[in-house]
């Protein structure tokens, strides 16, 4: 029998900073889609992030690493934090893939939010071909995601899956917002990371 293809989940995102919404979800997409490893990618320059102050790279990627190092299924990669200029998903996929060889197969994970923003997408067409994609759950984002799968064609209603994932209501937003006004973040992300938010002074403005 030949070997199964192996199954990698992609986890992009600007985590700044990362938190336990973003790990929660990754761990039940994993779980249920019996995915090898779920490699996290924080941007670089995100061109969704543009004109918005974003905490430099580097400091991101070290919350990543912080996040998840205990869990054994999931890595971190700085693939889009080395690249100069803005990240493209499909730049980043197109060289995972070189990297993995063509058999295996890639489910990048998503919020439902960002599924409605999947058409603005850099060569969403191609990334379609490319790779599955696993919309899950997120609360505060009731927006029907079928009308936005619709629109993107038929390639997207056979490679866009939902999921119903545990749902945690954080966001990085909200938890820049509660450091800035001196609120606690205890719980919203894991305990080392809090300490490193508090260490280096990030988003106290
Ligand atoms: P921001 O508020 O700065 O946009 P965020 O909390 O949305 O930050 P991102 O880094 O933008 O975090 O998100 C990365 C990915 O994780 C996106 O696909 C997003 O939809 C998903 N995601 C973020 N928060 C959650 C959550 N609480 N539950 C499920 N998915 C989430
Ligand atoms: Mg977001």
């Amino acid at each position: 029998m030949a070997d199964q293809p192996q199954k990698i989940g992609l986890m992009g995102g600007t985590f700044d900073p990362i938190h336990m919404g973003h790990l929660v979800m990754a761990e039940a997409v994993r779980m249920d889609y019996d995915l090898t490893k779920v490699i996290f990618i924080p941007t670089g320059t995100s061109p969704h992030k543009q004109g918005m102050p974003v905490t430099p790279a580097l400091d991101r990627y070290i919350m990543t690493m912080m996040a998840t190092y205990s869990n054994p299924y999931f890595f971190v990669s700085p693939i889009e934090r080395d690249r100069p200029g803005p990240s493209f998903t499909i730049d980043t996929v197109r060289a995972l893939i070189a990297q993995y060889g063509a058999g295996t197969e890639f489910y990048f994970l998503t919020g439902t939010d960002t599924v409605l923003e999947l058409h603005t997408w850099n060569n969403i067409g191609e990334l379609l071909e490319l790779c599955h994609f696993v919309a899950a759950s997120r609360p505060g984002k009731t927006t029907s995601i079928a009308e936005a799968i619709k629109r993107l064609g038929p390639k997207a209603k056979e490679r866009i899956h939902r999921l119903t994932t545990p749902e945690l209501e954080i966001s990085s937003t909200d938890i820049r917002e509660r450091v800035r006004l001196g609120k606690s973040i205890r719980y919203f992300v894991p305990e080392n990371v809090e300490h490193y938010i508090h260490k280096e002074g990030l988003y106290l403005k």
